[in-house]
């Protein structure tokens, strides 16, 4: 009640809320263990209070308050993470940013953007369109997700190839710290005053500071865009296309190339396939179509036995679907694509045209928003990001899905390309009766996968960040550098009330 009264005092009271449907709500974001545990009635983590301030100095003081009475805070977006991020571990106060979702100025010379950090994605972009520019940062989470909390997990939106990710584009930061402090970043294209505390705080996941603030950059907004597709035998001969791409220097806005299983899925029996004249392509080509509606209609034979969907998987027709985008200005973009088309055909990609590209840039936000089907029968789904230099991609690739499908069906694409190297998007789905059996077979999925990342060499999250879920393995991940991590906590948070437990802190 103390606590209540003095936070009324810092923003009116209609802005401190603390009734049992509010905190509720707060205590969970879209991590797919929460799911499971609603299912089953269970929501072990509730916040004590949920803040909404609606500038910076109300955060300072609320940041203040907390320090003083030494209450957990946890910064709130859209609750839209993954990895159990804005769970209230230790109770205490959810401080949701979305109030402050102002855009403060559009630099039409620098082409910058400064904006309050609980703007949601879409209402960012869609500012920017009406102006002619873009941000080209579009994360599947568009609709609900904001600029703090892409700054805050170093996000990946899907055209990332050409615009970078967000910390690419991070440019300046405004951080309230857990005292209260206010630090502002200053917004130059470079510098070399040693360190990049902008870098710092992007990917801290709310346990250093808030982020009230930040400038990102922007861009014109694309004259011209342009598909291709492209089927390869495997995935190897698809990443060798990819790979060539990037090191001749042409930049795709998207690069996706989906396995033979996502791509069935996916491509849904659309895509030109090889001809099938010979009868066992006929049986394969049966195969293709009973596969994905197996899989699509999440029946629950399908999730209970993994390993026969697996093996069925690999008497598949080889094709490994591919599609590229480019935007720009339409003198570059033509000259892009003419020179990734040739690499795509010199490796042995069949060209599909343009169509398997405008199918998924028209339906690009849809699939991630509905998975609820498979929750609902007796059923999970999650995605695991990892990414690694070219050299170990494959291996990497083989060597997880073969650890993920001896408990789940799995399937991957891989999203994120870069000069000198790739992520993978595994996504799994299971199937286990009742609470404890499907936690367990959860937990064991993720262990066995991320052991064989940390084995691998490769870094166990690309852009879905750590939050609770991965916390686990920061040690293996940084090694000695979790040190100076812990030490940069241990100078600004003594106390440990940002976001506590997340992060492997
Ligand atoms: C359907 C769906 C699709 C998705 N697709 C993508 C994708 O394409 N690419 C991608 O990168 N991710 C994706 N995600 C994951 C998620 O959307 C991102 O991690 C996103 O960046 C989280 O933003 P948010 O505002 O929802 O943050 P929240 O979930 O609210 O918070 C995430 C973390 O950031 C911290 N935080 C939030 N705001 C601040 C702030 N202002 N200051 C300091 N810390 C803060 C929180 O404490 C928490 O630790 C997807 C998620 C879903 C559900």
């Amino acid at each position: 009640m103390e606590l209540y009264r003095s936070l009324s005092q810092i923003l009116e009271p209609a802005r401190v809320l603390c009734s049992e449907a509010d905190r509720i709500s707060y205590s969970r974001d879209l991590w797919p263990l929460g799911t499971i545990g609603i299912q089953h009635g269970e929501m072990p983590h509730h916040p004590d209070f949920i803040v909404w301030p609606q500038n910076t100095d109300e955060v300072s003081g609320i940041l203040r308050l907390a320090k003083e009475k030494r209450v957990p805070v946890i910064p709130f977006g859209g609750g839209s993470g993954v990895c159990g991020g804005t769970l209230p571990l230790k109770g205490g106060m959810i401080i949701d940013c979305k109030r402050m979702s102002k855009i403060l100025r559009i630099d039409e010379i620098s082409l910058t953007v400064s904006a309050e950090s609980g703007i949601i994605g879409e209402h960012l972009e869609r500012e920017l369109n009406r102006k002619g520019y873009t941000a080209g940062h579009f994360p599947s989470s568009m609709y609900c997700s904001t600029l703090g909390g892409w700054l805050a997990t170093r996000s990946a939106g899907q055209l990332s190839a050409r615009y970078g990710k967000i910390e690419d584009m991070v440019v300046n930061l405004q951080v309230v710290l857990p005292g209260g402090e206010i630090l502002e970043t200053k917004a130059t294209p470079r510098s070399s005053t040693g360190p990049d505390f902008n870098q710092i705080f992007v990917g801290s996941e709310g346990t250093l500071g808030i982020i009230t603030r930040a400038t990102i950059k922007i861009h014109h907004y694309p004259k011209s865009r342009r598909f291709s597709g492209f089927l390869f035998k495997n995935v190897p001969a698809g990443l060798e296309a990819i790979r060539k791409i990037l090191q001749k220097g042409v930049r795709p806005a998207t690069v996706r190339l989906y396995d033979e299983l996502d791509t069935l899925i996916v491509a849904s029996g659309k895509v030109k396939t090889t001809s099938a004249s010979h009868q066992d392509k006929k049986e394969k080509g049966k195969l293709s179509s009973f596969i994905p509606e197996m899989v699509k209609r999440a029946e629950r034979t399908a999730l209970a036995h993994p390993s026969i969907i697996d093996k069925l998987s690999g008497l598949l027709p080889e094709s490994c679907l591919l599609i590229l985008t480019f935007e720009g200005a339409e003198e570059i973009t033509e000259v892009e694509q003419r020179v990734a088309v040739g690499i795509c055909e010199a490796e042995g990609g069949q060209a599909q045209g343009p169509e398997p590209g405008e199918r998924w840039w028209k339906e690009r936000y849809k699939v991630s928003y509905s998975m609820s089907t498979v929750f609902a029968l007796d059923s999970f789904v999650d995605t695991i990001e990892v990414a690694t230099t070219w050299d170990r991609l494959e291996r990497l690739y083989f060597k997880m899905r073969e650890a993920i499908s001896k408990y789940s069906l799995v399937m991957a694409h891989f999203s994120h390309a870069y000069q000198e190297g790739c992520s993978i998007y595994f996504t799994f789905a299971a199937s286990a009766k009742g609470k404890d059996k499907k936690k367990e077979l959860y937990q064991k999925i993720w262990d066995t996968a991320m052991d064989v990342c940390v084995k691998e060499g490769a870094t166990i999250s690309h852009h879905h960040g750590i939050g609770y879920l991965k916390a686990s393995w920061m040690q293996q991940e940084h090694g000695e550098a979790m040190k100076l991590y812990r030490a940069i906590k241990a100078a600004i948070d003594p106390e440990n009330i940002m976001n506590p437990g997340k992060m492997g802190l």
